[in-house]
């Protein structure tokens, strides 16, 4: 999936080192091959999914890609993936923490699950804070001036197209209120934190929840202002890597939304 259309000369990349969690496929996926098409010096993807992951390592390459395990929902391990990216490659840089799973069902609060929120917020949340956390320790401790991206969703801010998707949106909602205290608090560190808010996209995660690429575009396609284009997990990865670059050096707690214009309708019938 070598990706070579993006025309931005995106500055000050060369060199990083980065992290990308939920790496081994999807946009985690997409963006740890774009950063490495843009002469970031190292990538480390952690995932959960270890063959798919060390597939995607190997094929960027070992001398500049390394895959670790790490369960994000785990401080332990999100502390020794940073720990490992800054002994092997003496820093951390920019922090991608885009790791997340869907809910395993509609539920509306009628029938909410508690079970099921404890372990959709023990990834999406939790490990998010894990990793912005101790990402932002090890710039710290660096003097490094980094960036951090987490991946949101359009239903951050509008439960349309999730309405019963419960636990979802609030973890989605959860993540943009990190966005925004963090970056209050790193901003004096230089430390800048955004996130990128895709609609849907047909990835391994939409699948898992029944969505095809013909199903987004049956369900989207019509309330989609950009028409006769499908946005794609390049689409976020090019996204990402403005925000993680100095082209978006005085950019920070702020939520950019990939959706085509999706959310801009006032009164969205999906
Ligand atoms: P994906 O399923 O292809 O990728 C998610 C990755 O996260 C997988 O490789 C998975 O193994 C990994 N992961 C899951 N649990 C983990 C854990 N505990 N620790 C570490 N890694 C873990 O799906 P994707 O669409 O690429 O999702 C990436 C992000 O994009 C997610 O945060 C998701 O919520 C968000 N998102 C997706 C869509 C969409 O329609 N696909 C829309 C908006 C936002």
């Amino acid at each position: 999936m070598a990706h070579t259309e993006s025309a931005l000369p995106l500055k000050n990349l060369q060199g990083k080192v980065a992290i990308v969690t939920g790496g081994a496929g999807g946009i985690g996926e997409a963006t740890a091959r774009l950063f490495a098409d843009h002469g970031v010096r190292a990538v480390v993807i952690a995932d959960v999914q270890d063959k798919n992951g060390q597939i995607v390592a190997k094929s960027i390459g070992t001398e500049r890609c390394s895959y670790v395990h790490c369960d994000v929902s785990d401080e332990k391990q999100v502390m020794a993936m940073v720990e490992f990216t800054v002994e092997k490659y003496g820093q951390l840089d920019i922090m991608f923490s885009n790791a997340g799973i869907p809910s395993k069902s509609d539920q509306t609060i009628l029938d909410f699950n508690f079970s099921q929120f404890d372990t959709l917020f023990g990834i999406n949340v939790r490990g998010t804070a894990a990793c912005v956390k101790h990402a932002a320790r090890a710039m710290v401790d660096k003097g490094v001036k980094g960036t951090i991206v987490c991946t949101a969703s359009v239903v951050a801010t509008n439960c349309k197209g999730g309405t019963n998707l419960t636990d979802y949106v609030m973890s989605k909602h959860a993540i943009l209120g990190l966005v925004r205290t963090a970056s209050q608090q790193l901003g004096v560190h230089g430390i800048r934190v955004n996130c990128v808010s895709p609609s849907a996209i047909a990835t391994g995660m939409a699948a898992r929840t029944g969505l095809t690429s013909e199903g987004v575009q049956m369900v989207f396609g019509p309330f989609t202002p950009l028409k006769g284009i499908a946005l794609t997990v390049n689409h976020i990865a090019d996204a990402v890597l403005f925000l993680a670059s100095n082209n978006s050096a005085f950019v920070t707690g702020h939520d950019l939304v990939v959706d085509g214009g999706l959310i801009s309708l006032p009164h969205l019938m999906i």
